[in-house]
This record gives C-alpha cells, structure tokens and sequence, in this order.
C-alpha cells in the first residue's frame, strides 16, 4: 500500500483544502456524533474521526469504515456549533481512501458503485437492478460478502414485492442526457 506525500501540507491541511471545512475549529463536543444516526456501527465515531485528523493520523483514518458508513445526512453540520459539516470532509475521506488504495469497508463500496451506476443508467435508483449489481459486486470482491445478510436480504424482498414496492421493469428519467453530463463533468467512470 502506498501512501502518497502531498506537497508540503499535512493531512489536516490537504482534508481542510479539500473539504472546504473548518476542522481546525472542532473543540470535541460531540454534538455531531451524539446525532449521527450510523455512528453506532462506525468503527470511530464521527468526532473521533475529526480528532484523528487533527492529529495526523492518515493510515487510521484512510483505513476506518466510518466515510464508508456515512449516508451523508448532515445531522452533523445542523448540530455542530462552530459549523463544521462533515459530510463534505467524509466525501473526501473516502476519496482519498480510494486514491491510495485503502477500501476499509468492501460492501460499503460496493453499495456506494451500485448506487452510482444506477442513477447513472436510469437516472433515479432502481432497486432490483441495484441489488443485483451490489451482490455481484460483493461476490467479486470477497466471496463471503455474498451471503452476509442474504437471508434477510431475501426476506425482505419479498416482502416488498408482495407490497407492490419493488418494480421488476426500471423506467428511465426523460433526460437522462442531463444525469449522464453530470458524472461526465465529476470525471465519474463506471468502475
Ligand atoms: S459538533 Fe462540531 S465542534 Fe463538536 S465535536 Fe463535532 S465537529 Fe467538533
Ligand atoms: S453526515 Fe455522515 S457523519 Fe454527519 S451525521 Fe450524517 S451520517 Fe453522520
């Protein structure tokens, strides 16, 4: 695994630049991780993650699963009284993860590319054909990944399609030409 040297600016700095936010100025409430409705299966809570950062701890946080497991609600950002929004500094986190070859969370990522080819493709999610991506992503990446949570994941499918709430046929947004120019703009590949 290589990691990279960033000019003359420590990994605070470089997460700062990137990130737009002010992470210098976190004092450690907590606010942000007392509201985060995932930190409880994050390996470092949200503000614990920030201290790390803080501190220079690259390989820890680069390797956590915790900008895996973010959703990007922004609970934090509401709470935090100096204004510090963490879902921009999590984007980041997890592309330099990506950048430098840590993927501490592979079904994590994979739900993340399932997700991004889906709107890519339909223009909105569509759920079978996502979750068909995502265990053929996980199977690629580990074979046990496939059948973590397979049963449940069963289990709940047909209950949703019982209800009428999962659709056999995706339908595709009417300019999805739009969609597209946006991924081609972010430099998004399909990977
Ligand atoms: S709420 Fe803001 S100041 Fe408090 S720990 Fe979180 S980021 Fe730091
Ligand atoms: S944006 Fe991410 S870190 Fe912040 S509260 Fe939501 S899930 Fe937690």
């Amino acid at each position: 695994m290589t990691i990279s040297v960033e000019g003359d600016l420590t990994f605070r700095d470089v997460v700062r630049e990137r990130s737009g936010e002010d992470i210098h100025s976190c004092f450690y409430c907590q606010k942000c991780t007392a509201g985060c409705p995932t930190a409880f299966v994050m390996d470092y809570a949200p503000a614990q993650l920030l201290r790390m950062i803080q501190l220079g701890q690259r390989e820890a946080v680069l390797s956590s699963t915790a900008p895996w497991l973010c959703v990007g609600c922004e609970t934090c950002g509401t709470r935090c009284p100096n204004h510090i929004r963490l879902a921009p500094m999590m984007d980041v986190l997890r592309q330099m993860a990506l950048e430098e070859g840590y993927v501490a969370d592979p079904a994590a990522y994979a739900l993340h590319r399932s997700f991004l080819s889906s709107i890519k493709r339909w223009g909105r999610v569509h759920e079978l054909t996502m979750l068909m991506e995502y265990k053929t992503r996980c199977l690629l990446a580990e074979s046990s990944l496939f059948f973590r949570g397979l049963g449940s994941d069963l289990m709940m499918g047909k209950d949703l399609v019982l209800k009428g709430k999962l659709a056999f046929i995706p339908e595709r947004v009417k300019r999805l030409d739009e969609v597209r120019k946006l991924y081609a703009e972010a430099g998004e590949g399909n990977k």
